[in-house]
């Protein structure tokens, strides 16, 4: 079975060896720079930190919030000042027409699972269809006519199609790591405001590892983007591999992410995401919806032999079973999972806590994915 941690955030252990603290507790000018990593000198920096005011912790969410959603430019290969036409528009990851109206209730809204940061806990989360999945991505005239293939034809499993709707989520995923990354060092400079020095380190620390990890995931993943850019400037579908499973059943769950290839559905191991010298694959999926059920799509540069493996591990499954394994899956790695009011109400509380306990974990340790005894999703593959 799936080996789920006991604490969702990873733990490192550290001693007073450690550089960073060194670096930290040593003696230190009030013009160097701070040992924080800010770049700004000691003296306007963590010098004076313990007497700055505490923030509380809505204040920051909100300001934080602002931090992360601003506008970062368009994303289309051709992007420039004379190219792009149009603001920069909220971009749906997963397509608004088909799959999001499938499971909007009588008010259009849809639910997915939310961390609640000011009382520790996750909640089900109402949403209105519009605000799902979205993210400001693309100039308006360059979303309407690269997404044309897909937005404009019903879907029919080609690679194009295929692509073009990875592409949207790769860039979706970057946007959001590179947002991330200013947010988290946006709260370096105020979230230890009024403590003692231990406090600051601790956090300090836990801050700047976190953000050295995002770098290395934006590194992969502005490679990935680039091999989509080359595939479509040339219009070079092929150089991904490509593959749709069709099944038959109510779409009332969907999903959607780029995901670096840690371990396959068997629970082998591909790479260590906490070794930073380790470089990972990815592999994009999404669910889309068909005349008489749905589509899931996984989609990988070619060359990629361990996303192939992981795609090989999946399909390993039986038809009854894929549904059921792919929905824990999603729920394990993707935040852009939605699903229906109705289809959450039927579940019950032993199914539901196994979705939070999937839900609340930032990553997991392998081991193979079993099927459930009552089956998450009705899906049956084709
Ligand atoms: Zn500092
Ligand atoms: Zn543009």
């Amino acid at each position: 079975m799936v080996n789920l941690p006991s604490s969702p955030l990873k733990e490192f252990f550290v001693d007073d060896d450690d550089e960073f603290i060194k670096e930290a507790t040593r003696k230190r000018s009030y013009s160097e720079p701070c040992w924080c990593g800010s770049n700004i000198p000691y003296k306007k920096c963590h010098r004076v930190r313990a007497e700055q005011q505490r923030w509380s912790l809505g204040k920051i969410l909100n300001k934080q919030r602002k931090v992360f959603w601003k506008k970062r430019g368009c994303m289309h290969p051709d992007a420039s000042p004379s190219s792009c036409r149009g603001m920069i528009i909220d971009a749906h990851t997963i397509q608004r027409k088909g799959p999001l109206s499938a499971i909007v209730d009588e008010s259009n809204h849809l639910c997915h699972l939310e961390a609640d940061l000011q009382n520790q806990v996750f909640e089900l989360k109402s949403i209105g269809w519009k605000k799902a999945s979205i993210f400001p991505g693309f100039c308006s005239h360059h979303d309407t006519e690269l997404f044309k293939e897909l937005e404009t034809k019903p879907f029919e499993g080609t690679n194009q199609q295929c692509v073009l709707q990875s592409f949207r989520n790769v860039c979706c995923e970057l946007y959001k790591k590179r947002a991330l990354v200013e947010s988290l060092s946006y709260q370096s400079g105020v979230l230890d405001n009024g403590l003692d020095i231990h406090r600051q380190i601790e956090i300090q620390m836990s801050i700047n590892k976190n953000i050295e990890g995002q770098r290395k995931s934006i590194e992969e993943l502005e490679a990935l983007q680039n091999k989509f850019h080359k595939a479509i400037e040339s219009k070079k579908w092929d150089s991904f591999e490509c593959k749709v499973f069709y099944f038959r059943g109510n779409v009332e769950l969907i999903s959607a992410a780029a995901i670096q290839v840690d371990y396959d559905f068997d629970g082998n191991q591909h790479v260590d995401l906490f070794d930073l010298e380790d470089d990972a694959e990815s592999i994009v999926y999404t669910t889309l919806t068909v005349d008489d059920g749905g589509a899931l799509i996984f989609c990988w540069p070619r060359e990629f032999s361990q996303a192939k493996k992981f795609v090989d591990s999946f399909d390993a499954y039986k038809a009854e079973e894929k549904g059921d394994v792919f929905a824990q899956y999603c729920f394990l790695s993707s935040e852009h999972t939605f699903f229906s009011k109705n289809w959450w109400e039927k579940l019950t509380e032993s199914q539901k806590t196994r979705i939070y306990d999937l839900y609340r974990c930032t990553f997991y340790e392998g081991g193979k994915f079993i099927p459930s005894i009552e089956p998450l999703v009705d899906w049956v593959f084709e």
